[in-house]
C-alpha cells in the first residue's frame, strides 16, 4: 500500500520528515514524496530516499497514493486525479468548512481530518493541532519580543534599572500556556485569562497571574473546548481587559470557540488607549481576530501600537514542527494500519471520530 506525501502550497512545513520514514515503513506501507516537499523544513529530497521513499511529481503522487498525506487538504480539481479508493488524511476542519463533508462523501471520498481527533489522554501523541498550538504559543513571544522596543525581563545595570516587561495572555488553552511559559522564561510578568475554569490552575502552576472575571459559562460536555459567552459576559471581559491591555507591553490572543467566529477581546478603544510601543499578536486571526484592528496574514501598526495578525505561526519553526507532525501522523496511523493493509474498526473513538466523512454518513441513514 502506498503512502503519498503532498508538498504543501502554502507552509514550509511538511507532514512526514526523513528520520520518520521506517517507522511507517514497519507498518507495511512504501512511501511516495513529491519532489522538494522537504524543501523548506530542511530535508531534500536525497534525504527522503536515502531512508527507503521514492520521490514523484504531484501528479505520481495524486494518482498512485493509497493513503494520500498532506498538511492543507488538496484543491478540488486535484481530488479529481485521487484513486476512487483512497483515503485522504489532512485538516479538512469540516466544523469551519461546512460543504466539505458533503462534496466528499458525493465524489464517494474518504477522508481523515486531524483536527476531528477527539482532544483525549488516549489521542495526545496523535493531536497535530497542539503540537502546533504549543509552538505557535512559543512563537508568538518571540515575535512580541522581536517588534517590542524594550526588554522583557527587569535589569539592573550600571546604566541604569529597566523595569520587567508585562505580558497578558488571553486565552489559556495549550498555545496560550506555552506563552506563559516562554514569556516567564523571558523574565516578564504575566497575566492571563481564560472562560474555562480549568485553565485557572494551570495559569497559576506556570507563574502567571489569573485574571478573574466572574460568570463565565463553562460547559465540560463540550469536548474541553470553550462554548461561546453571553454578551453581558464578553462586556466585563472587555472592560477588565481594557484595564490590563493599558499597562501591558505585550497582548498575546488565542481565544478561539470551535466552528465560531473569535470573540472580540480587544477592541478598537482599547488599542486606543495602549501605550506606544506596545505588540499584540493575535493568533486568532484566521477565525476573525480577537483584536478587532488584526488583519489575517498582515503585520499592522495602529498609531505606535504593532498588530500581528497570525495563526500560522508554527509555520515559522517548519523543521521542529515537521518532526512533530510526523509523529503524530504515524501515532495516529498506528491505529488503522496494520501490515499493510487498512484496520478500520469504527468502535474505535478515535478512528470514528476522524473519519468525518462515514460517521456523518451512519447519521444520515
Ligand atoms: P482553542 O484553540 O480552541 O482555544 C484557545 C483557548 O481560548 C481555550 O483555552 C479557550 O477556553 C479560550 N477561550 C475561548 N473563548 C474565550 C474567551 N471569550 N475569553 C478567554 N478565553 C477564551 O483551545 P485548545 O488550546 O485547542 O484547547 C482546547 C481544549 O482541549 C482545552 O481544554 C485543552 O486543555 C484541551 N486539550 C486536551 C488535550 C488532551 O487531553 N489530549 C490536548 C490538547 C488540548
Amino acid at each position: 500500500m502506498k503512502l503519498g506525501v503532498l508538498k504543501e502550497q502554502e507552509f514550509k512545513r511538511v507532514a512526514i520528515v526523513p528520520e520518520t520514514i521506517p517507522k511507517f515503513q514497519a507498518l507495511g506501507l512504501e512511501l511516495v514524496i513529491e519532489s522538494d516537499a522537504g524543501l523548506q523544513a530542511m530535508h531534500n529530497n536525497d534525504a527522503y530516499t536515502q531512508q527507503g521513499a521514492t520521490i514523484a511529481s504531484r501528479k505520481e503522487v495524486l494518482e498512485q497514493s493509497d493513503i494520500l498525506l498532506s498538511i492543507a487538504p488538496p484543491s478540488d480539481e486535484e481530488l479529481k486525479s485521487v484513486k476512487k479508493e483512497v483515503i485522504l488524511l489532512s485538516q479538512f476542519e469540516p466544523y469551519n468548512d461546512k460543504e466539505v463533508t458533503a462534496k466528499l462523501q458525493k465524489m464517494g471520498l474518504r477522508a481523515f481530518s486531524f483536527d476531528m481527533i477527539p482532544r483525549t489522554t488516549l489521542a495526545q501523541a496523535m493531536d497535530v493541532l497542539s503540537s502546533m498550538a504549543s509552538i505557535a504559543g512559543y512563537k508568538a513571544v518571540l515575535e512580541a519580543a522581536h517588534h517590542l522596543p524594550r526588554y522583557f525581563p527587569m535589569l539592573i545595570t550600571a546604566a541604569g534599572s529597566v523595569r520587567p516587561a508585562t505580558v497578558l495572555v488571553l486565552g489559556a488553552g495549550v498555545a496560550g500556556l506555552q506563552s506563559i511559559a516562554t514569556a516567564k522564561r523571558l523574565g516578564a510578568m504575566v497575566e492571563a485569562f481564560d472562560t474555562r475554569a480549568a485553565a485557572k490552575e494551570e495559569v497559576k502552576s506556570l507563574g502567571g497571574k489569573f485574571i478573574e472575571v466572574e460568570g463565565a459559562k463553562d460547559d465540560t460536555s463540550a469536548g474541553g473546548y470553550a462554548v461561546e459567552q453571553d454578551e453581558d459576559f464578553l462586556r466585563r471581559q472587555r472592560e477588565e481587559v481594557q484595564k490590563r491591555a493599558m499597562k501591558a507591553d505585550v497582548i498575546i490572543t488565542t481565544a478561539q470557540v470551535r466552528g465560531r467566529k473569535a470573540p472580540v477581546l480587544v477592541p478598537k478603544t482599547t488599542v486606543d488607549q495602549m501605550k506606544p510601543g506596545s505588540v499584540i499578536v493575535d493568533l486568532a486571526a484566521s477565525t476573525g481576530g480577537n483584536c478587532e484592528l488584526s488583519e489575517n496574514n498582515k503585520v499592522i501598526k495602529h498609531n505606535e501600537v504593532t498588530i500581528i495578525g497570525n495563526s500560522f505561526l508554527a509555520d515559522g519553526m517548519p523543521q521542529d514542527a515537521s518532526l512533530l507532525y510526523s509523529n503524530n501522523v504515524i501515532n495516529f496511523m498506528k491505529t488503522w494500519v496494520k501490515e499493510g493493509a487498512l484496520d478500520l474498526d469504527m468502535e474505535n473513538e478515535i478512528i470514528a471520530s476522524a473519519l468525518f466523512t462515514a460517521e456523518k454518513e451512519e447519521e444520515s441513514s
